[in-house]
């Protein structure tokens, strides 16, 4: 199963990934993490997508794109993935097209996670991280996932915040991404929504909206995936 998984940043697109991922037994490829673990490395990718990221604006399509392309290649993406944050504009989506019908892969699905800029902007601000498990949720906003105390709601592990989710600036910025749809993320989705009109509804639109509580988003999603 090869599935993309769009929805504005804050919408609880992770969380809901991972459920996704152990449905299908799928790697699960979020190109966030993918650059903090680098830039917690101290690697060359992490150092020069650093000051991109801090400042909420895309890591250039020059390092992003060949990134991605190389992870599908490597050998558990064989029988499918979840892409989480990729594509994130336009000319990620047709690169992803291109690469896909090249290699003769067929994309399956396309969630789309809608929420409402506001609401996504606040969840970004009380989010924490585990530093044991990043798909722990944890959120001081939100009184289903509010922390223990200072720890982990689901372990017990210290919580961090990032940095780019503190600085409302960066957090507009990577909105003003999101949401643009003559060259950003939307204008990606849209791309595979006509791509999809166009092909007999493959790859199948599938609609979610993020603003209700974490279980009933996964509910609908698991419901939506099995029709
Ligand atoms: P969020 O969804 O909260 O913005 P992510 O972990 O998905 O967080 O991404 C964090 C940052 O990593 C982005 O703000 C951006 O700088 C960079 N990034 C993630 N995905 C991409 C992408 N597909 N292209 C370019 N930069 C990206």
């Amino acid at each position: 199963m090869k599935i993309l998984f769009f929805g504005p940043n804050g919408s609880g697109k992770g969380t809901q990934g991972a459920i996704v991922k152990d449905k299908y037994g799928i790697p699960h490829i979020e190109t966030g993490v993918i650059f903090r673990t680098n830039i917690g490395q101290g690697t060359d990718l992490g150092k020069e997508a650093k000051g991109y990221i801090d400042r909420g604006e895309l890591v250039p399509d020059s390092i992003t794109i060949p990134m991605i392309l190389d992870r599908l290649k490597q050998d558990d993406c064989k029988d499918g993935w979840l892409l989480d944050g990729f594509p994130r504009n336009l000319t990620q989506a047709q690169e992803l097209d291109k690469a896909l019908k090249e290699a003769g892969i067929t994309l399956d699905i396309v969630i789309d996670m809608k929420l409402d800029r506001q609401i996504a902007k606040d969840r970004i601000m009380g989010r924490r991280l585990c530093v044991n498990d990043n798909n722990h949720p944890n959120n001081i906003f939100i009184d289903a996932i509010k922390p223990d105390g200072d720890k982990c709601r689901v372990c017990g592990g210290d919580l961090k915040t990032r940095d780019d989710d503190q600085d409302a600036d960066a957090i507009d910025q990577r909105h003003n991404i999101y949401y643009d749809t003559e060259t950003g993320t939307t204008a990606g989705l849209l791309f595979y929504q006509d791509v999809s009109a166009k092909n007999d509804g493959v790859p199948r639109i599938v609609d979610l909206d993020g603003k209700n509580a974490l279980p009933e988003v996964s509910a609908e999603l698991m419901d939506k995936l099995d029709a």
